[in-house]
């Protein structure tokens, strides 16, 4: 079959939304009358300060950032502030130990990176798989650690969290790489929340660390640099070269976020289009299959199996073939757990899930 136009359901680097990208294509050359493309922008010069002081209160402004809060645009990825929220913070108290809730990939490996600078407790019964989140009344958590780890959306395994873990005072920190923005956040229950931008308000290039300002200056001696926070919180996240463009980028995303109703509009969109596609799966009769538990279902990244529950291979190469040749592309699960992952960022509109969840019926149809 023909396709008119790509639907990109990566999970990251993902959909920009298109008006964002002719934006940047009409500006690249030359940004704002300056002559010169945000490419060639000197990080000192006072048009790119504007950009990243815009990128910033465009941020406060969509999360309704408490003042005592500072907001960083970072290097290293989701991945480096694995090191660098242990590097700084888990020398808050002196017994350097922090509790970390692992519920996926993501939050077993910042678990893992966390165990080189302190002790690390994984607050909950080991888990078999990662379908679940354990039940807040079987965690143990311990009132001496620095901080309390959990990553609100899972994105390999679909696992996203719909409550705030309550940690009787203890620092929150939440890795919201995959969810960001996908919902509203009370940010003052949170010591602090980072995000890659590369899946729902950017490109690859930039982490957002939203940090309070009474945890920042407690770095372990051991902490490079650029991965210190108070350091980049003194600079403006400009102790040395940003990554310009990605912070550039980011701020058109946060002005399209802001004109389509801000998070709040943000999360009924990501209610319906991830409905649309739960619903079918759970209409199929186990022709679809979703591992995950009910409550904890993702509204970001949706994991299913075609055919049976560990999946038919043929049939789920059949359905991705299918799909590619009606424009649908990124569907293959993690090659970590196979099947298909129809990742639904923001900017995946609700046209764009329609034409995969017509293609799941068709393809249920087609196969019963
Ligand atoms: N955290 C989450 C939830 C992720 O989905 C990812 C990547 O997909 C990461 C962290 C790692 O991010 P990066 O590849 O930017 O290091």
């Amino acid at each position: 079959m023909e396709h008119k136009q790509t639907i990109n359901f990566g999970a990251g680097p993902a959909k920009l939304p298109p008006s964002v990208l002719l934006q940047a294509q009409n500006e690249l050359l030359n940004y704002s009358g300056t002559g010169i493309s945000v490419l060639e922008m000197s990080h000192r010069s006072s048009d790119f300060n504007k950009i990243i002081n815009k990128t910033e209160s465009l941020l406060r402004e969509l999360l309704n950032i408490p003042d005592n809060y500072k907001v960083l645009f970072l290097q290293g990825g989701g991945s480096g502030q694995f090191s660098s929220v242990p590097l700084n913070l888990i020398g808050l108290k002196e017994d350097r130990c922090a509790d970390y809730l692992v519920t996926g990939t993501w939050s077993a490996k910042a678990a893992k990176e966390a165990e080189k600078y302190g002790k690390v407790n994984v607050v909950h019964p080991k888990l078999d798989s990662y379908t679940k989140i354990p039940d807040p009344s079987s965690w143990t958590l311990n009132p001496s650690a620095s901080y309390v780890y959990y990553c609100s959306n899972e994105t390999v395994h679909g696992v996203e969290y719909n409550f705030t873990p309550e940690t009787n005072g203890v620092v929150l920190v939440s890795d919201m790489s995959s969810n960001f923005l996908s919902r509203p956040v009370d940010v003052s229950k949170f010591g602090l929340i980072f995000a890659g931008a590369q899946k729902n308000v950017g490109c690859a290039g930039v982490t957002v660390v939203i940090v309070r300002e009474d945890l920042l200056g407690h770095a372990l001696k051991e902490c490079p640099i650029v991965l210190d926070y108070k350091v980049q919180a003194e600079m403006n996240s400009l102790y040395n070269t940003p990554p310009c463009f990605s912070i550039y980028i980011m701020s058109l995303v946060l002005e399209w976020i802001k004109n389509n109703g801000g998070s709040a509009a943000m999360e009924m969109l990501n209610k319906q289009k991830s409905s649309m596609i739960y619903d079918i799966i759970n209409a199929s009769n186990g022709f679809y299959v979703c591992p995950v538990d009910t409550a904890c279902r993702s509204r970001m990244n949706v994991p299913f199996r075609v055919g049976k529950k560990e999946g038919d291979e043929a049939l789920e190469k059949e359905f991705l073939d299918g799909a590619s040749k009606r424009g649908m592309i990124s569907l293959k699960g993690h090659r970590s757990v196979g099947g298909i992952r129809a990742s639904l960022y923001n900017a995946v509109t609700l046209e764009d899930t329609k034409a995969l969840a017509d293609y799941m019926k068709e393809f249920l149809k087609d196969h019963q």
